[in-house]
């Protein structure tokens, strides 16, 4: 099912690798405060994976799986992951929310593990990755129990699954960076307030040959 699905993506559309950056950190790191800005900026296109899990309607099978593992802090299995995001890629394609040859994903969440970056390596071209670093685990709690009450997040509800998600991200998430390699990662101190860091990628976005070249584009 997955390979049908990843096929139709890569052929129907040119067969073209989607030109992406990513923001990878721990929860509760800021990934979705500055994929969010960046998106409102054109000619960037943000995927939240997150987002897209909670949008899903709960009846059905996969936003049942959703709530099965997020609500322990364990990642939903890999397969189910991608396949979802290649069939929502698919949609904002055909509708023109997302341009694959003018706008570059912004992707936040997603890949979280290496097995997730080799699926998408034949659909996506990762040119940066955005590493918001905030080794001070306590803060992250924090930031986490705020935005459970804010946003009502079962998964951000209890220090059990807090603990399991920091510690999922230190194992399976945190090998993405060896994985894409030093001379695609941009450390941030994601300790910094929101505006310092998203002046601090918006720097290095402008350096990026790819993002120069849509940049120039006159549309
Ligand atoms: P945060 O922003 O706090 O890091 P997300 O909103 O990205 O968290 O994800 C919430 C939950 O959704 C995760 O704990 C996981 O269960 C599920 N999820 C999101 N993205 C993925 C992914 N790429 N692979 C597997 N599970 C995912």
């Amino acid at each position: 099912m997955f390979h049908i699905a990843a096929y139709s993506m890569s052929e129907q559309k040119g067969n073209l690798k989607k030109t992406a950056v990513l923001i990878l950190g721990a929860p509760g790191a800021g990934k979705g405060t500055q994929g969010a800005v960046l998106g409102k900026i054109p000619r960037f296109y943000h995927y939240s994976s997150g987002d897209v899990f909670r949008q899903l309607d709960t009846r059905t099978e996969l936003g049942q799986k959703f709530i099965e593992y997020s609500k322990r802090g364990e990642l939903v299995p890999d397969e189910l992951t991608i396949q979802l995001m290649v069939s929502h890629m698919d949609d904002l394609v055909t509708t023109h929310q997302y341009k694959p040859d003018v706008d570059i994903l912004v992707l936040d969440g997603i890949p979280r593990n290496v097995d997730q970056a080799k699926m998408l390596d034949q659909h996506i071209e990762i040119h940066q990755v955005f590493h918001l670093s905030c080794p001070d685990r306590e803060e992250l709690a924090r930031r986490m129990r705020k935005r459970a009450l804010k946003e009502q997040r079962l998964d951000d509800a209890s220090d059990v699954v807090i603990q399991n998600r920091i510690r999922t991200y230190e194992e399976s998430t945190k090998p993405i960076l060896d994985y894409y390699g030093s001379d695609r990662r941009c450390d941030i101190d994601a300790t910094q307030s929101p505006a310092r860091v998203l002046y601090e990628i918006l720097e290095r976005l402008q350096e990026l040959e790819s993002y120069q070249q849509i940049a120039s584009l006159t549309i």
